[in-house]
């Protein structure tokens, strides 16, 4: 009978091994080694890094024609789990595009997925999403809401877990931007909340840092297509969680995105 216990612990030094990105731990095919005793030793994992060489030889070019491919939601959503192109993938357990409801009039934008989005599939459904629910509640959103009013709509600029929650290298943000831009095209949301670093410096074209681009209105465009949508940058929830005194600032910058929907929506009435 396998010992359930052991079972556990092999499975957890396997899980350890990924997340430390050791993918060449094991070869794909058995190696005679009696047969390769005067040659060079046999290289470990040729399958594997074949295989990995190969998944890294997608190109921006190759996402912005899988991206613009996609005439709506579903489409690009297929495109992006098929998309081969990015490292990422191959040490991922899931693809984690969005969530939310995709009719909101605020879509916000974070950075890539953590442990527990990985384990789920869904973006922002850790610690630092508890805290975005919580923060969004306090000026009436909610990503559940049926209503687009009340409802936000939410995705990464990544969309497949880096190797110990390591922030994104710019190859990896540069190679998956042009879905993100198409997910907003075709979303069409209102108002942009794209939050930390990673989301405001790749989707504006900014060097500017966080610090000081929080907080100010921006105008994003589309790299292609006519398509414009306000931008509101701002810090990061597990920033927020690692920082509490930046708090006061998040909450200001949420006031600005309550006031711009509410002058947004007074000027399509009157
Ligand atoms: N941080 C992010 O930027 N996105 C997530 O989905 C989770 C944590």
């Amino acid at each position: 009978m396998v010992d359930a216990r052991n079972h556990e612990e092999e499975l957890a030094a396997l899980r350890w091994q990924l997340e430390m990105n050791a993918l060449d731990a094991v070869s794909e095919a058995p190696v005679d080694r009696f047969t390769l005793s005067d040659k060079r030793p046999a290289k470990r994992g040729n399958a594997r890094r074949t295989r990995l060489a190969s998944s890294r030889r997608g190109t921006v070019a190759d996402a912005r024609q899988a991206a613009r491919s996609a005439p709506d939601l579903p489409s690009l959503r297929s495109a992006i789990e098929a998309f081969g192109g990015c490292p990422l993938k191959a040490a991922a357990r899931n693809t984690v595009i969005a969530d939310g409801n995709p009719a909101a009039r605020v879509m916000i934008v974070g950075e890539a997925p953590g442990a527990e989005e990985d384990r789920l599939g869904r973006p922002f459904v850790g610690p630092s999403g508890q805290l975005l629910d919580r923060a969004l509640s306090a000026i009436g959103l909610d990503r559940n809401a049926e209503d687009p009013a009340k409802a936000v709509y939410i995705t990464n600029i990544v969309f497949w877990r880096p190797p110990n929650n390591r922030t994104p290298t710019p190859d990896e943000m540069a190679l998956l931007l042009p879905f993100t831009e198409r997910h907003i095209e075709l979303a069409r949301p209102d108002i942009l909340f794209p939050l930390g670093n990673v989301a405001c410096k790749s989707l504006l074209r900014t060097d500017t840092g966080i610090m000081k681009l929080r907080g100010q209105w921006r105008q994003w465009r589309a790299s292609m297509g006519d398509v414009s949508v306000p931008a509101l940058p701002s810090f990061h929830p597990s920033f927020l969680l690692r920082t509490p005194s930046a708090k006061r600032l998040f909450w200001q910058d949420l006031q600005s995105l309550r006031d711009r929907l509410a002058e947004q929506e007074g000027s399509r009435d009157g």
